[in-house]
């Protein structure tokens, strides 16, 4: 199982990275804001991560990081 870890108040909440998971389980927490007053993105579903990275590529601000 990978391990998906963000730097959360570097999130924009731009939301890119939602749109490549192929498991579909990268989301913004709508619960909490970040120190810049964004929603955050977060993994609500760890286990079913592939490792795959997409989500990290793709941030612009290098929020997210996968270890396998
Ligand atoms: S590494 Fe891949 S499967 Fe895991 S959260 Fe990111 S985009 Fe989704
Ligand atoms: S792509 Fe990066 S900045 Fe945009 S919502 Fe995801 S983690 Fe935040």
């Amino acid at each position: 199982m990978a391990k998906v870890t963000f730097r959360e108040d570097r999130c924009k909440g731009c939301e890119l990275c939602t749109t490549v998971c192929p498991k579909h389980i990268v989301q913004m927490a709508k619960d909490r804001l970040n120190k810049k007053g964004f929603h955050p993105a977060e993994v609500v579903k760890q286990e079913e991560c592939i490792g795959c990275a997409f989500c990290a590529t793709i941030c612009p601000d290098a929020v997210i990081e996968v270890e396998k």
